[in-house]
């Protein structure tokens, strides 16, 4: 378990990053249960009564976002050991957001070197300034044209490249407003005119031709491994 999760289980004011709103905010807690109801048991008689020397206890939580105010659920497992005399003593614990679901995430180490780079740089700054996230982006896809060899002078030109050339599939292609938004990273980036839909657009669509592009082959090519590996 991680100390952020921890902390966001605790209802601490430990910022985390929100699966809706994607920003860094702090969680407020509004609601929590055990299921079956469990409650821990208090000593070692209990634990006697009941047959075993463990008790797994499920929590789930409902934390609101302080900047978008929606619901996230997060499920805590936590395993106590009752054997001794003294408190029971957690052996485990973990803890999962249930609700909302998070895309597959794009894993920097799955990702060429050059790009990983770029991408990461401009995550980095996603949040603090958008000027500076688009410059990034635009360097990000650079080095993805680049590595994928994509013909154009635009930007566009070379998204077009590469749906022509099937190196990515029409639906990508179909991501609304996909052309002004790519415009305006290419044009507008010191005239401050870049938006956060710009940003918001273009990394979505980053993220997702990076698990089609480079994710999936990667997971495809273990699998295959394992599959020779098994008699
Ligand atoms: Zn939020």
């Amino acid at each position: 378990m991680t100390k952020s999760k921890l902390a966001l289980t605790n209802g601490s004011s430990t910022p985390m990053v929100c699966g809706h709103c994607g920003k860094q905010s702090i969680f407020q807690l509004r609601g929590e249960g055990t299921q079956h109801n469990e409650t821990l048991w208090k000593n070692s008689r209990d634990a006697q009564n009941a047959g075993v020397d463990f008790q797994i206890i499920t929590t789930w939580r409902i934390f609101e976002c302080s900047v978008c105010h929606q619901p996230t659920l997060v499920q805590e497992v936590v395993t106590y050991n009752h054997d001794g005399i003294y408190e029971p003593e957690v052996t485990d614990a973990e803890t999962a957001v249930l609700y909302p679901k998070s895309i597959q995430k794009v894993v920097l180490s799955d990702l060429p070197p050059k790009i990983a780079e770029e991408y990461e740089a401009a995550l980095q700054v996603q949040h603090i300034s958008l000027n500076a996230c688009a410059v990034l982006l635009r360097r990000t896809l650079e080095a993805l044209f680049n590595h994928e060899k994509a013909q154009g002078k635009t930007l566009e030109q070379k998204v077009d490249y590469l749906l022509k050339s099937a190196t990515i599939p029409q639906l990508l292609a179909d991501m609304a407003h996909l052309g002004r938004h790519i415009g305006n990273l290419g044009a507008h980036v010191d005239a401050n005119e870049v938006t956060e839909e710009d940003v918001t657009v273009l990394l979505n669509f980053i993220e997702v031709i990076f698990v089609y592009l480079y994710t999936t082959p990667t997971k495809v090519l273990a699998f295959k491994e394992r599959l020779k590996k098994t008699p």
